[in-house]
């Protein structure tokens, strides 16, 4: 059984870094090009390697600056998109930020910048790919579907995080857009899911792994005993935007070494 990704165009939102790097080599390790997006011009140098991995590597894509909590810049990364390459078949919505703060010091700016990237920026993206899908229609040389979703959410989808509450607000959200997406759009065969990572070895959660004492506590929390890597959300999108997922839709998978198991009850609570 092979996960083939052929013929297809997969928009990977903040695939400079992190997560969404391993997914956009992912994906083109199973056939997709991949528009490998970052949002500044500070990245572009991140994004470039990350195309460059990929096309080393025999994959094919470009890099294409976007804020994703921009519409008019959302709007143009699709229509590019279109034009260069004849349609989009896959949207993985990944781009993501953090603004940490104790609820009662949290500005309206840190609740705006994160709601802006992590909500909206999903919101305009998925808008502007279904749009896309319904005017392609079902091409089965490409996919048995007309299109496929997936959202990075993360486990905050379901734990509530002290101190972080626009992000933990952004994913519970993202949950309800999925579903609700997956309801609307499955009549048409699109397929809409979530991917929730634990923790994953990123930039964004640094301070969480970058010394033994604060990777030891984290190991606290995740029964499996290690901490994920971007490969490891790589594989289960490339999966689930395959036609190997035909039947999947419409629900969050939780990548986190049994995180949401809740360790602390491990020895009985
Ligand atoms: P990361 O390494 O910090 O990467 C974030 C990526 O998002 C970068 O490529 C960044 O590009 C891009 N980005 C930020 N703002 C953007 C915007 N306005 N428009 C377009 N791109 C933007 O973080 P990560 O850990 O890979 O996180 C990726 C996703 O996974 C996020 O949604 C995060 O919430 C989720 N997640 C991560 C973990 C984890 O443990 N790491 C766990 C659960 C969920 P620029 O540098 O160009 O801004």
């Amino acid at each position: 059984m092979e996960i083939s990704l052929q013929n297809q165009v997969a928009v990977v939102t903040g695939a400079s870094s992190g997560i969404g790097s391993g997914i956009a080599k992912s994906l083109a390790a199973a056939g997709a090009t991949v528009v490998v997006n970052h949002s500044s011009e500070r990245s572009l140098g991140e994004a470039q390697a990350i195309l460059k991995e990929i096309t080393d590597a025999g994959g094919n894509g470009i890099t294409y600056q976007c804020d994703v909590s921009k519409e008019d810049q959302v709007i143009k990364m699709f229509q590019d998109t279109v034009s260069q390459f004849g349609t989009v078949d896959i949207l993985i919505n990944n781009a993501g930020i953090q603004k940490d703060a104790k609820f009662t010091d949290m500005t309206l700016d840190q609740w705006n910048a994160v709601i802006g990237v992590n909500l909206t920026g999903q919101f305009l993206c998925a808008r502007e790919a279904i749009k896309e899908f319904l005017r392609r229609g079902i091409d089965t040389s490409r996919s048995i579907a007309c299109g496929k979703i997936i959202h990075i959410s993360s486990v905050h989808e379901i734990i509530p995080w002290a101190g972080h509450a626009n992000y933990a607000a952004s994913k519970g959200a993202i949950r309800m857009l999925m579903q609700t997406l997956a309801q609307e759009y499955g009549a048409d065969k699109i397929r809409v899911n979530s991917i929730c990572p634990g923790a994953i070895q990123t930039p964004i959660n640094k301070d969480a792994w970058s010394t033994p004492q604060a990777l030891n506590s984290l190991l606290n929390l995740i029964p499996y005993n290690r901490i994920g890597q971007p490969q490891d959300i790589g594989n289960l999108a490339a999966f689930l935007a395959s036609d190997l997922a035909d039947y999947i839709t419409g629900t969050s998978i939780f990548v986190d070494g049994a995180m949401t198991t809740f360790e602390s009850f491990s020895t009985g609570g």
